[in-house]
């Protein structure tokens, strides 16, 4: 069993203990056992690094809808944009200015287009909050 292995069996049973457990310099919580964002923050779960700072991870969408598709989330667990509160304008706005540097690093100089879905008529399916970045292609409006 590898390290990050026997890590995350732990994280599995301090959530099952409700507590916090401190893995690899972090402390893990509930939400980065049942939330697959977190799990791929976290390296539980392997995705294509496309950028990483101190507040966010962007990775590449498993079913891309563009030539570029990019998903970018912050790297603390927040269900969806209606769930950041005040204190998270900052992170609110460095998210966007990451999906803009990455849209310059991948020369989308064309244009493309940040979606943040969100709730059940916004087509959220995954409740951890993320910015798709698409590119690549014309995309249409209004948006189905
Ligand atoms: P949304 O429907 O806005 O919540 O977007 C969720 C996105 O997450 C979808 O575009 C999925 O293709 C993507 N997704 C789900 N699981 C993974 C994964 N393991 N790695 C990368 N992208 C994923
Ligand atoms: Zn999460």
């Amino acid at each position: 069993m590898t390290e990050m292995a026997r890590g995350f069996s732990n994280v599995a049973l301090a959530g099952r203990l409700g507590a916090g457990i401190e893995f690899g310099g972090r402390v893990y919580t509930g939400h980065a056992m049942s939330c697959i964002f977190c799990k791929i923050v976290a390296g539980e779960i392997p995705s294509t690094a496309v950028y990483q700072d101190e507040l966010s991870y962007a990775f590449a969408d498993i079913s891309p809808k563009s030539p570029v598709h990019v998903l970018i989330v912050p790297r603390e667990h927040i269900a969806s944009l209606d769930e950041a509160d005040k204190d998270k304008r900052a992170l609110l706005g460095h998210l966007l200015w990451v999906a803009a540097e990455i849209a310059r690093q991948k020369g989308l100089t064309k244009g493309y287009r940040v979606v943040v879905n969100t709730g059940e008529h916004g087509g959220q399916t995954v409740d951890h909050l993320h910015l798709h970045l698409l590119g690549g292609r014309a995309h249409t409006w209004p948006p189905g």
